[in-house]
Formats: structure tokens, C-alpha cells, sequence
């Protein structure tokens, strides 16, 4: 089949919510091949008055602070109140044979079996601009196919919590039931990042750590300017294990929703997400261009070693490289 004809036949099938479709378009958005990239961009852009309705979510937080069993309790919280919901996920370290964050079939398994939800594990990659942007398209062909809840897990490694909080309304930071010097721990950027914050494992011997890392952690975001008018970052608590707690978690997302939409605050978020997206996009295929360029590729190895050496200023080997790419 012809690539424009690829696209013809999934939109369809995708609008429909058919899952084997779904799941066909998002390997053919994770290709890198040419071919396959051209009939994803016709796909996508077929679909795109279909995209944009859902409540997009962004999880962070430390391996082993409870990120599966969280989405897992919250996702069918969701769906038991009528939603469908999608989980993907970033791990730019992930390789698919080396079994990636959402790959492991113990993760999320009643989730994962329900008709209702959808999950798909990282894009292999190497670079964290190449996952982001394949999650970000995976993001908008779930909405196609009528995932009104979509779930963007980071595994909190390199720069991926910034490039998550970048496709979503709302990001949300999980933590540990401690204070005090873990708390300092905390990347300070990430708790910048974060809309809600929530701290789990709030069951048994650990109810009253959570209780006083609840207050901490409210303590400590006194001291920080809100970044929306609109919105002061509330810290929850919840036990993924038990469920108490995740109606609340639930409740302040529609919540948030309700104070940012009517301002018009959340579609300029997105607006400016898209606006980024597309200097991103630019950045990384004018980056391709060049170092795929024999004549700079020539000169790039002996110039490096220059700068490294001191012998030549990195602006001036930058723009050496730069004529010759321009001359090319
Ligand atoms: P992830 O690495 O962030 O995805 O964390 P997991 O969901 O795999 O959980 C790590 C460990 O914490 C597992 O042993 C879970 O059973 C446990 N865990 C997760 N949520 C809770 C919770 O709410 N309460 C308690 N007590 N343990 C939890």
C-alpha cells in the first residue's frame, strides 16, 4: 500500500477507536524510516481536528516511589467514572529488547487488560528529543482514536521531566512519605515543574511520615512564586496501595482544570507547547541536515580537536563549520 493510502485507511479505523489501528499508527510514528515518516504526517495531519479533547496528565517521581502502582490505582479510579484513559510513557534510556519502564508485564496488569485503557510503553531511542517527539505524536493519535485521559510517565532520568511537563496541562510530582533531607534531595527545578503534588504511600506504618511530609512539602512551596495567577500547586496525599486518597487526586485535576480553562490559561499552554514543539522540530532537523553534510562532516573531527586544544575559538570554528554547511 502507497504511504498516502496507509494514512487513508488508519484515520478511520483510528476514529473508530480501533486498537489494532492505534497501535499500527504509533509504530509507524516511532519509524524513523522516510517513507514511514511521510505517511505519519499525512496520518497526523488527517487526524488533527480530532486531536486536543482529553485531559492530558505528566507523572514524575523517583523509581520506587510508587509511579506504576499509582497509574494503575488513578487510571481505573478514571475509568470507573465513565473516562477512557491512554498511558505512555518517556524513558529516553529504554531500549525495547531491554524491557522498557511500560514493557515489564507485571506493571499496571489490571489497567493494561482493561477494554477501556490503552497503554504504551517508551519509544526506544537515544537522543530525548526523538522520544519526545514520537510520544508527543503517540499523544495526539490517542486522542484521535477517543482517549479523553491521557497519562505521560517519565522515569525522572536526564531532562525528560522538563520535555513531559512540555506536552501536558497538568504535571504531576510524586513523593515519598519523608522530609527533611530527602526532601532537599528533590531536583528543585522538578517541584518547579510540578502543578500537584502527591505524596503516596500514605497506609500503615507510614501515615504519619506522610502526614508530616505533606506539611513539609506545603512549607516549602510557600517559599516559591506561583507560576500561575490562577492556581496555588496543592500537596495531596494518597496510598496507590490501598486507593485512599486517589479520588481526591482525581478531584483536584478537574479542579485545576476549572480554574485555568475559563481564563483562556490552559489553550494558551498548549498553544505555546505547540509554538516550542515546532522550533524543536526545527532544531532537530536542521541539526540532522548539517551533521549529515560531507563537507562538514570533513572538517567537524579536526576542528573540535582545535577547540578542545585552545588552538581555535569555538565561534570561529563554529562558523567555519557553518559556511561550509551554507556553501554546500
Ligand atoms: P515505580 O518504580 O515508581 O513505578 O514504583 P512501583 O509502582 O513499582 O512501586 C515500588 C514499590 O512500592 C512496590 O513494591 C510497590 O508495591 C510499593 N508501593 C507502591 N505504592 C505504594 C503505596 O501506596 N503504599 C505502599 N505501602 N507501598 C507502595
Amino acid at each position: 500500500m502507497s504511504q498516502p493510502a496507509v494514512a487513508a485507511d488508519l484515520a478511520p479505523r483510528i476514529r473508530a477507536g480501533e486498537r489494532r489501528a492505534l497501535a499500527r499508527a504509533i509504530t509507524l510514528v516511532e519509524s524513523t524510516r522516510p517513507d514511514h515518516r511521510a505517511a505519519a504526517e499525512a496520518l497526523l495531519a488527517e487526524l488533527l481536528p480530532d486531536t486536543g479533547r482529553s485531559t492530558r496528565i505528566g507523572i514524575t517521581g523517583v523509581p520506587g516511589v510508587g509511579k506504576s502502582t499509582f497509574i494503575e490505582a488513578f487510571g481505573l479510579h478514571v475509568i470507573g467514572r465513565g473516562h477512557k484513559v491512554a498511558v505512555l510513557a518517556i524513558d529516553p534510556t529504554s531500549q525495547r529488547t531491554g524491557g522498557s519502564i511500560l514493557g515489564d508485564k507485571t506493571r499496571m496488569e489490571e489497567l493494561s487488560r482493561h477494554p477501556d485503557a490503552f497503554i504504551r510503553p517508551s519509544p526506544a531511542g537515544t537522543t530525548l528529543g526523538g522520544v519526545a517527539r514520537r510520544t508527543r505524536e503517540a499523544l495526539l493519535l490517542v486522542e484521535a482514536a477517543g482517549f479523553d485521559v491521557v497519562i505521560v510517565e517519565t522515569v525522572g532520568v536526564g531532562q525528560s521531566e522538563t520535555a513531559v511537563a512540555d506536552m501536558v496541562d497538568l504535571f504531576l510530582l510524586l513523593l515519598p512519605p519523608a522530609g527533611g533531607d530527602e526532601l532537599q534531595g528533590i531536583k528543585k527545578g522538578i517541584v518547579e515543574l510540578a502543578d500537584l503534588i502527591v505524596v503516596n504511600k500514605a497506609d500503615g506504618d507510614l501515615v504519619a511520615a506522610a502526614r508530616r511530609a505533606v506539611a513539609e512539602y506545603r512549607h516549602a512551596l510557600a517559599m516559591l512564586r506561583p507560576a500561575s495567577p490562577h492556581w496555588r500547586v496543592p500537596v495531596l496525599s494518597c496510598s496507590a496501595a490501598t486507593g485512599a486518597g486517589i479520588p481526591e487526586v482525581w478531584g483536584t485535576v478537574g479542579a485545576y482544570r476549572a480554574a485555568l480553562d475559563p481564563s483562556g490559561a490552559l489553550g494558551r499552554r498548549r498553544a505555546e507547547q505547540a509554538r516550542a514543539w515546532m522550533w524543536s522540530e526545527i532544531r532537530e532537523s536542521l541539526l540532522a541536515a548539517f551533521l549529515a553534510e560531507p563537507a562538514v562532516t570533513a572538517a567537524l573531527r579536526t576542528l573540535e580537536a582545535e577547540v578542545a586544544a585552545g588552538r581555535a575559538t569555538p565561534g570561529a570554528a563554529a562558523r567555519t563549520l557553518l559556511e561550509r554547511f551554507r556553501s554546500r
